[in-house]
This record gives C-alpha cells, structure tokens and sequence, in this order.
C-alpha cells in the first residue's frame, strides 16, 4: 500500500505538537485515500515517542538513533530521513513548516532529487490531469498556499518525481484525540552515530525561551492593525483585558513596533482558532486571514465598509475604533 510518511520533530518532553497534528492530517488522508501513516523519529533512546506516535495516528514509526548528537545534528538527520525513505519509498513526506523542518526539507528534497512545497496551509489529495503528458496521476498531493504576494492561493503539485514533500504551518490542523489502544510497527535503522556527519554547525547548548502569550490556546482573541495606531492599542489591550481574551496583531502594527512578533497573527506569524477573533483596524490582507479564517465567530470593526476583513466577519461593525471601542468597553464593565 502507498505510504504517507510524517518527520516527527522532538519537542522537550516528547513528539512536538506541531508533528502530531501532522500525523492527525495524514491519519485523515490515508483513511479517505488508501495510504498508510508512517513517522520517522530522529534521536537519541526515542522508543517510547514511536508508541506515542502511534497513540495519534501513525501505522509504523520508523527509529534512527545515532546517539547523543543526533538530537542535534540536522546534517545527520538529512541523511537518516533520505535513507529511510530510498527504503521505504512513501508517495509523500511532510515536514511541520518550523526551524528544523524548513531546514531539513530542502537537504532531504535535494539528496532524492525530488522537489519541496514550502510551508503549506492545507495539504489534499485528489487526481491531477497533466496538460503537458496527457497523462492523468492518480492520488496526486495537492499542497496549497498563498503565493504571489499573497494575491493567490495556488495548489502545488509535483507529478513527476517522488516524494512528494512539502512543509505545512505548525496551527492548521489540530492535535488528532490519543487512543492508547492503537498498535504499530516499530522499526530500528542502524544508519550509524551522528558525530560521524560532520556539521559546520556546533550546538554548545540549547535554551528553550517560553513564549509571553499564548494566542493559540486563547479563547478570545482582540487583534489591532495599522488603523489602530499606538493609542489604538491601549483600547484593544484594555478590550481584551474586560473579555478575559488574548492581544494579537497584524503584521503592519507588528512591524511598526507597537506590539512584539509573539503577537502576529497570519502567515508569517501565528495560526489561530479562537472561539472569537476580534479585528480592529485590520483591512484583511490574506496573509493575515489565513492566520485567523478559522475562528469559531469573527467580528471586524473598520471604518472602510469595502475593507476585505468584512467578508470574512461573522459580524462587521463599520466605524471609527476610537469611538467604537471606548462605548464597548464601558457597556462591557457595566455588564461583565
Ligand atoms: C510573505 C508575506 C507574509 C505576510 N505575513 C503576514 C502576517 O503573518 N500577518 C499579517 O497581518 N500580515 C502579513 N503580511 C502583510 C499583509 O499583506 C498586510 O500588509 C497586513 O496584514 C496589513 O495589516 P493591516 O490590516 O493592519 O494594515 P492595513 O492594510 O493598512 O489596514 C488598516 C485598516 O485599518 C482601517 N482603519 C484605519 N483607521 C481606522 C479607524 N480609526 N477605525 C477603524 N478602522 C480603521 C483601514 O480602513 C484599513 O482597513 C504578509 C505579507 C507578505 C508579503
């Protein structure tokens, strides 16, 4: 049967999240189409990260320990994945659109001579006509993301060589339920000990910084734009503080300095779902809506009744934030 393989990144107590919704993907995909999931973990004494892996979706995990350094070693794990799947031969392999697998894609893409969709936000299957052979491919991944500046959504697909890989944003889909009564295959590749792939790169140490907000488990979510201004955002941090909810911003209010990156919301920021996404002064680029689109209830408040946003809003307020949101706040004391 085809396979659909997953890079299991580590995270510090475990497979990180970010892989696990990936498998959750792929679990979902391989129903629908055929396939089966496998994942391959790269480090060092993983085993009881493969059955985890299992627990979520995965068919077979397929183990690479090179000792201690592998943890660290990209060029070793480049080496490890391409071995694994020379072997294995998956149709498809993604990688979470992160550090590490926007690092690694590309070097594992190069030694099998396939081609890399760089962070995708959502990955289909389907059949693919080729208007150049004629020839129509059967179970054809579809890797979908905005390009042109973020005036297109173009769906990418790579006919000719396998495998298909492409990297998928870490937020777009969610971490699959654990059923620890699922069982796999786990198996062991002796492709030798990290040290021996010698890297240009030497990790002296890692420290993990915690991110200061937590958009993505938020609840409620207040995002100000450019439209906000500074003394915008004194009234979209004082909303969010009323609701209990979270600050986001756009890229352009991030970029200008009025609220740190952790804040950004949107492709090259954070994807969110929140129960409720407030956008104040954010005409809805694309690039931004993909960060946000699926909100459980989307209100928008803008001054400019064409502005994009709105036709994303479950709610559209069209007025000036500055009067809008002093009037909000104060009925929101008196009510909450
Ligand atoms: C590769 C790439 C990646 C990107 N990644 C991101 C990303 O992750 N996140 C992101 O947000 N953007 C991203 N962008 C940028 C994106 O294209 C837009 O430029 C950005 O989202 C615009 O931000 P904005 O809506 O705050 O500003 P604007 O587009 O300038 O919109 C400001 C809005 O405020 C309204 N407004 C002004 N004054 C008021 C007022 N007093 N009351 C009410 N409304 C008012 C205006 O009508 C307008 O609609 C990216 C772009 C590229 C090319």
């Amino acid at each position: 049967m085809d396979k659909i393989f997953v890079y299991a990144e580590a995270a510090e107590e475990g497979v990180a999240d970010c892989s696990l919704e990936l498998v959750g993907r792929a679990r979902a995909l391989a129903d629908q189409h055929g396939f089966v999931v496998g994942s391959i973990l790269i480090g060092h004494e993983l085993r009881n990260w493969a059955t985890e892996l299992i627990h979520y979706g995965a068919d077979e995990v397929h183990i690479v320990d090179g000792g201690p350094a592998s943890t660290t070693n990209m060029l070793f794990h480049a080496k490890a994945v391409a071995e694994v799947v020379k072997a294995e031969a998956p149709e498809i392999l993604l990688f979470p659109a992160t550090i590490t697998g926007r690092d690694l894609a590309p070097r594992v893409a190069v030694r099998l001579g396939t081609g890399v969709t760089a962070d995708c936000t959502s990955v289909e299957i389907g059949t693919y006509d080729d208007p150049l052979t004629g020839k129509r491919y059967e179970k054809i991944l579809y890797q979908i993301r905005p390009t042109f500046g973020g005036t297109v959504m173009a769906a990418i697909v790579t006919p000719y060589h396998r495998p298909q890989i492409a990297t998928v944003r870490p937020g777009i889909y969610p971490v699959p339920s654990k059923d620890e009564t699922r069982t796999g295959q786990i198996k062991e590749w002796p492709i030798g000990r990290a040290e021996e792939e010698k890297s240009c790169i030497e990790v002296l140490e890692v420290k993990r910084e915690k991110r200061k907000v937590d958009l993505k488990s938020a609840r409620i979510i207040v995002s100000g734009g450019r439209g906000a201004k500074p003394e915008g955002f004194k009234l979209i941090k004082e909303l969010a503080e009323v609701l209990g909810g979270e600050v986001g911003a756009s890229r352009a209010a991030v970029d200008a300095g009025w609220m740190p990156y952790d804040h950004q919301v949107g492709l090259s920021g954070q994807t969110v779902k929140p129960d409720v996404y407030i956008a104040v002064g954010i005409s809805g680029a694309i690039q931004h809506v993909v960060g946000m689109k699926d909100s459980k209830l989307i209100i928008a408040i803008n001054n400019d009744p064409e502005a994009p946003i709105f036709k994303v809003a479950d709610y559209g307020l069209v007025g000036d934030l500055f009067v809008v949101l002093p009037k909000l706040i104060e009925r929101l004391k008196r009510t909450c």
